[in-house]
């Protein structure tokens, strides 16, 4: 389970001149990060490095073609307009076009990768179809087309025709992701995880029928492959070396066995190997084991994520998008969270929730601080700052779960958005902005700790509860449940006794922020007359709005009116820090009991709806900052040396690569699927 949230200092050596910030398009500000460090790893690690991340490099496409069916095609259209057009590039459709395409590039296809509605494109479907139409023989572009079609001589005009209602009607595929209660989720939805015409009831009704009651440790049905209509009936084609998206996993085979000999020890090795083994068959009790062994590895100072991983994308929350990061230790604030794991015990013992849902032990909670050495897939360009993995819920009982804060990325969020003029628009009064100057850095970093380290791994599902009860509420619940645990312990005296913050007043800073960006300030990423669609935002949502409605009576947080602006104001905040332990007891409940019902309540009630005069009143005061809602990295470039006999020598990295030639590169050297893939 991955977590994003604001941004906090980091502890990493760092060049004083290093240039954070690039270019701004749209609603999105794309940000560097520097891999402090890298420079000081020998060879050996480095090399290892370089291999990881060029496995990782090769999943691109998948992802592409998982977020939609028609996305590897139009986006080999595109580029070929965007290298070879030779009409007017100032022109306004032009322009615009290029501001659609490195949309389209930062969210790996048509939709928003935030709010996931469909991208409006502001040029015309006749300079489209002409700029098509000119760079078609060129390059080569009736290869996109099914072969039946690909000799004639309208391959390009059949293309558009299946494509112009794509780009440019608003009422087909809409959204990527529909979560919309009461809508069929499937039909409405356009990911490529099930074929487009089966409904949400088929293919519920074929994971029921596939789900063992009594296995204690249940694989993730359904998590490797996507859903498609056969002669009789459903069935699943499996990504793996041999199944579908087999030419990416290939490429993505071959270089994990070129890094596996530099491996940091032998246990990395064994994780390399098992990997690999569940490329290969894509079995998913392979892909278990894999996790254990993987969770269990703690010693090497390299590391990395790569593969199916989390269901954000599937409506149905089974089937998981592809995505990697490499990444190495940062020693000096690994520290921090070692503190965290080795009082879990107290901190479970302790926690508000009832005795029943506590984990007698708990087991396994390792965490670490690490520096991003690359980010792909579902992690690039838009990324998280925590990871929390595996996500199988029996292996997370038995074995625990791994997790990491990245600390180089946390730190170019933060350097970017210094002297931004945010806080002084949104916080109500100087002596909190003073509050959260002094301490919001030290205290976010805390509670994505918490949140990680403790608040994922906490608690316990009843013995007879199935763990996807909770079904589309599932990711939003488990993700507010992890905040809470976090809220609710930054505030214990515990904290301060562990060193872990200044003084007993540092945790106003972060409860103060939290409340305002779960009430107010989110509300800036979501367009007018929409609703909050995204789990981590709707499990903001709907703590913010819970607590601010339980302690109305007493006044524990109001939303104040000042010259015709809100603001959010604290009154009481040892009364918040107990409502926030309340509602822990409940959403553990709910989630230990399995309650449906419960939950859809608190998501729905508290989490999704939006007041339209606030939001319009967040949505002016930010327009006037001038700030993009939304960031995303570029990454480096690792650029091996070679010795006389072939063997890697040397790794240099280098930073200057800008947005739409890293775009392009990777279109061209990780070029792995077919164009056609029906
Ligand atoms: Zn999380």
């Amino acid at each position: 389970m991955t977590l994003c949230t604001t941004a906090f200092a980091a502890t990493a050596q760092t060049t004083p001149d290093f240039n954070y910030t690039d270019e701004t398009f749209a609603d999105i500000q794309m940000l560097r990060y520097q891999v402090a460090g890298f420079d000081k790893l020998t060879v050996r690690q480095k090399t290892y490095i370089y291999y990881l991340s060029e496995a990782a490099l090769h999943g691109r496409d998948i992802l592409f073609d998982q977020n939609g069916r028609y996305n590897l095609r139009l986006r080999r259209a595109f580029e070929a307009i965007y290298t070879a057009y030779k009409g007017d590039r100032n022109s306004r459709d032009f322009q615009a076009f290029a501001e659609y395409l490195k949309r389209f590039w930062f969210s790996s296809g048509l939709h928003h990768h935030y709010g996931s509605e469909k991208f409006e494109p502001q040029f015309t479907p006749t300079w489209f179809a002409t700029a098509l139409q000119s760079v078609w023989d060129e390059k080569g572009l009736s290869r996109l087309v099914a072969p039946d079609k690909q000799n004639s001589n309208g391959a390009c005009r059949a293309f558009l025709e299946d494509v112009l209602p794509i780009l440019f009607d608003n009422k087909v595929m809409p959204m990527r992701v529909n979560q919309r209660d009461g809508d069929d989720l499937l039909l409405t939805s356009a990911e490529n995880y099930y074929a487009p015409d089966i409904t949400q009831a088929e293919a519920e009704e074929f994971y029921t029928q596939r789900k063992a009651p009594a296995d204690p440790h249940p694989v993730m049905t359904g998590l490797n492959s996507r859903l498609v209509r056969g002669c009789d009936g459903l069935r699943e084609e499996v990504w793996r070396e041999h199944g579908l998206y087999g030419q990416a996993i290939s490429r993505i085979i071959e270089n994990l066995l070129k890094a596996r000999p530099f491996a940091d020890n032998i246990q990395q090795q064994a994780v390399i190997d098992k990997l690999i083994e569940y490329y290969r068959t894509g079995d998913l009790r392979i892909f278990d084991e894999y996790s254990i062994l993987w969770l269990q590895e703690t010693d090497g100072l390299i590391d990395f994520v790569n593969g199916f991983t989390e269901t954000y994308g599937d409506p149905l929350g089974l089937k998981a998008s592809w995505e990697s990061i490499v990444n190495f230790k940062d020693l000096e604030a690994t520290r921090r969270t070692e503190t965290l794991s080795a009082n879990a015990q107290w901190f479970e013992d302790h926690s508000p929730v009832d005795q029943r849902f506590k984990k007698p032990q708990v087991r396994g909670v390792s965490a670490k601080v690490i520096t991003a050495a690359i980010l792909a897939g579902d992690l690039y360009p838009s990324t998280a700052i925590g990871i929390n993995l595996p996500n199988s819920d029996w292996v997370r009982r038995e074995y625990g779960s791994k997790s990491v804060t990245i600390a180089n990325l946390t730190s170019a969020y933060s350097h970017a958005s210094r002297g931004s003029g945010f806080d002084t628009e949104f916080v109500i009064d100087e002596p909190t902005r003073t509050l959260i100057n002094q301490y919001g850095d030290v205290t976010d970093d805390l509670h994505t700790d918490l949140h990680e380290c403790l608040g994922h791994g906490s608690g316990q599902l009843l013995p007879d509860t199935d763990p996807d009860t909770l079904g589309v509420y599932g990711s939003t619940i488990e993700e507010g449940r992890a905040d809470l645990f976090g809220l609710y312990y930054m505030a214990d005296d515990k904290m301060v006794e562990l060193g872990l913050v200044p003084n007993a007043e540092a945790y106003k800073a972060h409860y103060y922020t939290y409340m305002m960006n779960g009430l107010m300030t989110q509300l800036v990423r979501i367009k007018p007359g929409n609703n909050i669609e995204e789990a981590h935002m709707r499990n903001r949502s709907f703590i913010a709005h819970w607590v601010l409605e339980q302690g109305r009576a007493d006044r524990v947080v109001e939303l104040v009116e000042r010259n015709g602006k809100t603001f959010v104001r604290i009154n009481d905040y040892k009364a918040l820090r107990t409502l926030f332990g309340r509602l822990l007891a409940e959403v553990q409940r709910i989630k230990s009991e399995g309650d449906f019902v419960a939950a859809r309540a608190l998501v729905e009630n508290y989490g999704v709806k939006v007041d339209a005069s606030l939001h319009n009143q967040m949505l002016e005061r930010y327009a006037r900052l001038n700030l993009a809602p939304y960031k995303g990295f570029i990454n480096p470039v690792y650029i091996p040396e070679y010795n006389n006999e072939g063997q890697i020598a040397d790794v240099r990295i280098s930073y200057n690569e800008p947005y739409d030639e890293q775009m392009l590169r990777y279109s061209r050297d990780y070029n792995d699927l077919p164009d056609v893939n029906e």
